[in-house]
């Protein structure tokens, strides 16, 4: 069992807002107890997001039926295998339990033929695909851990929007609204990831790979351009954790 631990920095390139609390026309970055934080839930939102995309590059059945959080028609003949044994007018629970995925369907029940291909065959799709496995699904939990970032030194800039209004070309005046924005000097988070598979790793390093090219985008206003981050790859490390052992800090360079 091997796992990695990241340290990542980053430094904003725009400014940013993590869509904290919304009174009247302010809008206020996320706060826990009193500190500027970006949550765990952000960052894994915004990393998913880059390893979509890279994935939708891979020749693979299994990722090509990967939409959003789910699997659209992903392949299904083990899937058609088991529901030909155990269907006959319906398929029983009581037969499912004795298969190998017997765990997906309760005893008591009755299912038809279709949605036990598709219980099957969308846990197999789960269970192989690389980007459930490293962010998890409905079914398990995910392989990879973010820390929340506590943000200690920041630019604050208060930005106040405004609505034009196209029949008269004035600002509305209802529509003036403010935002709380912060321009970090930089981010630090702290990434875990358990026992990855070969795919599941190739999938991450091309993920670090995409940021480090691009940038992560994160927060509020992406179509504005706010909160795009680069990766500071002279600071940030990676660890190797090996059963009990730990390798000494490396830079992340090295993981490629
Ligand atoms: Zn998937």
């Amino acid at each position: 069992m091997v796992s990695y631990l990241f340290r990542l920095y980053f430094k904003p390139v725009s400014p940013l807002l993590i869509g904290g609390i919304r009174e009247g026309v302010e809008t206020y970055f996320l706060e826990e107890r009193g500190e500027k934080i970006i949550p765990f839930s952000s960052w894994k939102g915004a990393f998913k997001r880059v390893s979509e995309l890279v994935a939708k590059s891979y020749n693979d059945p299994i990722l090509k039926s990967h939409i959003d959080d789910g699997h659209e028609n992903p392949p299904s003949d083990e899937a058609e295998k088991i529901a030909e044994k155990v269907c006959e007018k319906s398929c029983k629970g009581s037969e499912l339990k004795k298969t190998e995925y017997g765990f997906l369907f309760s005893a008591g029940g009755s299912y038809n033929k279709k949605e036990v291909v598709d219980l099957i065959s969308k846990f197999l799709a789960y269970k192989q695909c690389p980007i459930e496995g490293i962010y998890g699904s409905e079914l398990f939990a995910g392989k990879v851990v973010f820390s929340d970032s506590l943000i200690s030194s920041s630019t604050l800039i208060e930005l106040t929007r405004t609505t034009i209004d196209r029949k008269t070309w004035t600002v509305k005046e209802r529509h003036l609204y403010t935002e709380e924005l912060l321009f970090p000097d930089k981010i630090e988070v702290k990434v875990l990831l358990r026992n990855p598979n070969d795919k599941e790793i190739k999938l991450w390093k091309e993920t670090l790979d995409f940021i480090e090219k691009l940038g992560l985008q994160i927060g509020n206003g992406k179509s504005k351009g706010q909160g795009l981050l680069n990766l500071d790859v002279k600071e940030s490390t990676f660890r190797k954790v090996d059963g009990t052992k730990i390798s000494p800090e490396e830079n992340i360079e090295k993981f490629r």
